[in-house]
Order: structure tokens, then C-alpha cells, then sequence
């Protein structure tokens, strides 16, 4: 599976990580599935309701509220993103845990680095990250 990800939307990732810092930033990625590939469209950052601080959760309003968005839009709620302040840019147990939907995709941001993943059958599978 390959992620299209504009250097706009990936920057704009970085730039809510570190405003969000020491805190997790979180939010929705809306876009399409095509034929072996995710395409993200836009970014729908969300309230993280975690207490602690390297834990998000999405607020389950800013979640319906991204899907009826992206939906007026012609597309769908196909990711989401946080970032790992204190951490690297891979999912944490704690992410794991909490990966529900098959074929959904993770964005991990920690400065720099930004790694996509999509989860199915249990598992984090790596993608490759294009801009078009
Ligand atoms: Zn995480």
C-alpha cells in the first residue's frame, strides 16, 4: 500500500506535533483509497482527550465530525495521525491496543520524521510515503 501525502499536509503534521509538544497532537486524515493507495487530502486535527501526555484520544465529536466534513466532500475518514514527542515515529504498544479499523492508515510524526503505517490482522504494516 502506498500513502500520497503533499509536502504541504506532511508539514502541516510537523507544525501541529510541535505546537502540541510535550503533548501528543491528533487528528483525522481524510481522502480516498484507490487502487493500492491511500490518497490524503486534507488533515481534520481533533481534540486530544488523553490525560496523560504521551497517550491521545481523539474526541469521538471531532471524529463524526470529520467523517460528515470529509463526506459533504466526496471523501471518507480513511487515517489518522498523532505524534510521539518523547518517542520514536513507530507504534507504540499503547497504539496497538487501540487500532480497531482494518485498512486504516497512521501517520507518526516526531520532528523530522514522519512514517505512515496501515493496520490490518493484528498488525502495523510500514508504507511508502510519495508526494504524488
Ligand atoms: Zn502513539
Amino acid at each position: 500500500m502506498r500513502v500520497l501525502l503533499a509536502p504541504p499536509l506532511r508539514s502541516q503534521v510537523q507544525q501541529l506535533a510541535d505546537e502540541a509538544a510535550p503533548r501528543e497532537c491528533c487528528g483525522l486524515l481524510v481522502g480516498a483509497r484507490e487502487e493500492g493507495v491511500l490518497r490524503v487530502t486534507s488533515l481534520y486535527p481533533a481534540r486530544n482527550l488523553a490525560v496523560e501526555t504521551d497517550r491521545f484520544e481523539i474526541a469521538p465529536q471531532d471524529h463524526f465530525a470529520a467523517q460528515r466534513s470529509a463526506r459533504a466532500n466526496g471523501f471518507a475518514v480513511i487515517g489518522c495521525y498523532h505524534s510521539h514527542p518523547g518517542g520514536a515515529a513507530q507504534p507504540s504498544a499503547t497504539d496497538l491496543a487501540g487500532a480497531v479499523q482494518d485498512g486504516f492508515l497512521w501517520l507518526i510524526a516526531n520532528g523530522e520524521e514522519l512514517n505512515a503505517f496501515v493496520y490490518c490482522d493484528g498488525v502495523f504494516r510500514g508504507c511508502v510515503t510519495g508526494a504524488d
